[in-house]
């Protein structure tokens, strides 16, 4: 297949990015500098090198000799290990840290579940999460919050989770919670402010 194509057939499958934006991108990198594609191949290959997958929270982070197969997040043992936070995508994770309300470890799911999705174990790492709530357990987990974005998926994603967990909530000992509605009623995570982050996880609930 010749660059060109080979390239926009990349591109289209970005998210949101259709056949007309993909085909523009390509065309724009063509009108680059030597350096500058020089630079993104680079980038590229170091994605793939540098770039792994936390044993813990399964997030992306860049990989340090030092750190072994946990980020940095997972690593601070000075994080508070009673509580538990769920998300479906890093980017979610990345604007909860950035408000600074949650303090305790995190789970990202990689996906969240299509409303006629008939095998919902194969969207999302619902074994990994389950092992991971069973883990951290041991050393004192109390709650599992989720935090998934008040979309119908997010909704349906939040109800498989609860009765999936439900097996390791012990008696309630271990409680299950969901964010608030937040200050709208649509809270979508990803463009959703600080004020917006911090008001749904200070108002979390118990299903
Ligand atoms: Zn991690």
């Amino acid at each position: 297949m010749d660059p060109v194509k080979k390239l926009t057939h990349y591109f289209e499958h970005f998210p949101g990015i259709g056949p007309r934006q993909a085909k523009r991108f390509v065309y724009h990198l063509l009108k680059s500098s030597p350096e500058t594609l020089r630079d993104l191949a680079n980038s590229l290959t170091a994605l793939q090198r540098h770039i792994r997958t936390c044993t813990g929270c399964y997030r992306f982070y860049e990989a340090k000799a030092s750190n072994g197969t946990l980020c940095a997040i997972c690593a601070d043992n000075a994080r508070d290990a009673t509580t538990l936070m769920v998300v479906a995508k890093d980017i979610d994770l990345e604007n909860i840290e950035r408000s600074s309300v949650f303090r305790g470890h995190y789970f990202v799911l990689g996906n969240t579940i299509p409303i006629l999705e008939k095998s919902p174990e194969r969207k999302i790492l619902i074994k990994e999460l389950l092992n991971r709530t069973l883990a951290l357990q041991k050393s004192g987990l109390q709650e599992v919050v989720i935090a998934l974005n008040s979309t119908p998926e997010g909704d349906h994603t939040s109800e498989y989770l609860i009765e999936r967990l439900k097996p390791l909530t012990d008696g309630g000992k271990l409680k299950i919670s969901l964010l608030g509605k937040g200050l709208s009623t649509g809270l979508e995570l990803e463009y959703s402010d600080s004020d917006t982050i911090k008001h749904a996880v200070k108002n979390r609930f118990q299903p």
